[in-house]
Parts: structure tokens; sequence; C-alpha cells
């Protein structure tokens, strides 16, 4: 199964994404949407 980020929604295939657990589930967030989230939506 490909996966996607979460935020952008962009495949593996074309950017690095990055495995990460939230509550007990498995999420990936690609490098550019990554900064995003550790710093907020704004
Ligand atoms: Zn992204």
């Amino acid at each position: 199964m490909e996966h996607k980020c979460l935020n952008c929604g962009v495949a593996s295939e074309e950017v690095i994404l990055l495995s990460c657990e939230y509550k007990g589930e498995l999420l990936y967030v690609c490098v550019k949407c990554l900064p995003v989230l550790i710093h907020g939506s704004h």
C-alpha cells in the first residue's frame, strides 16, 4: 500500500515521507509539511 502525507497527500515516490505515531495510529508526513506540524498551521 502506498503511503501519503497526512497534510498535503503527496506520495512517498515524490518526496521523503516520515512515519510518526499519534494516539496509537501510524501517520506519514512529508519533509515539507513536518515544520508546519511542529510550528502549527500558521
Ligand atoms: Zn506534505
